[in-house]
């Protein structure tokens, strides 16, 4: 059989050979995407989810399991994922202490629902009250209003590092407004810290802890126990060659 000309011509110009860059696969008469679409896709969504670079590349399959302790993270990620998906409006809180991983599995889990269809999100706490200010202080600045009701557009939001921000009565106002504005339209909300949910909303809105205990699963990474231990070998003065700790590359 010759290779129909069509598809020579959109393998030279660079177009999938499957569709021919049309992005659809006509099987008896009815329209499938085709996977170079479906990928496309993805990656737009991606994208759009403002992953900062360093963990642009997260997932549950590259999540290093070197020890005991993180594989029962992953296996606790695999487990809360499945509930999420099956449970509208279920998000997830992840502590640790810093360099243990969370950001690593948040953004892993907020790939997963993007996969799925959803929109998603990633945002530093920091960053995202800053953004909120300035756009606010901007005034005419384009979407100020928007940027202030933005978080709801998404169906998944993360925010990344909650409980280092300053407890100011404006900051309070404006995490209790996301959290509740979330919590009303059933929207997921994945959360790292490196604090118990307890602790850093301690500051804040009493409300804010509770509503956030009913939306999340909560979890404390199992790894912070072997990042302890590591960081006790480190800094103890080792007596004989120890054998056989593989170091975890994986920044947070
Ligand atoms: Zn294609």
């Amino acid at each position: 059989m010759s290779i129909p000309e069509a598809t020579l011509s959109a393998e030279r110009e660079g177009l999938c050979p499957d569709c021919d860059g049309y992005g659809n696969i006509i099987e008896n008469g009815v329209a499938r995407p085709c996977h170079c679409r479906i990928e496309r896709e993805l990656t737009e969504r991606l994208t759009v989810a403002r992953i900062p670079e360093r963990y642009r590349h997260c997932s549950l399959d590259n999540f290093s399991t070197d020890s005991h302790e993180r594989e029962r993270d992953l296996k606790a990620m695999r487990w809360a994922l499945k509930e999420m998906l099956g449970k509208p409006g279920r998000g997830i809180y992840i502590h640790g202490e810093h360099g243990v991983g969370k950001t690593h599995l948040a953004v892993a889990i907020l790939r997963e629902l993007v996969k799925q269809g959803k929109s998603g999100v990633y945002y530093n706490v920091v960053d995202l009250l800053d953004q909120m200010r300035d756009s606010m202080r901007a005034e005419s600045g384009p979407g100020a209003q928007q940027l202030l009701g933005f978080h709801m557009d998404w169906e998944v939001l993360l925010l990344d590092d909650l409980g280092v921000q300053r407890a100011s009565p404006w900051v309070v106002e404006r995490l209790h407004a996301i959290v509740n504005a979330r919590y009303e339209s059933n929207r997921v909300l994945i959360i790292t810290s490196n604090k118990t949910l307890e602790a850093a909303t301690a500051n804040l809105n009493r409300a804010i802890t509770s509503r956030l205990r009913e939306m999340c699963i909560v979890y404390a990474m199992q790894a912070q126990e072997d990042y302890r231990n590591r960081l006790a070998e480190k800094s103890a003065v080792p007596e004989k060659p120890r054998r056989g700790r593989r170091r975890n590359s994986e920044d947070e």
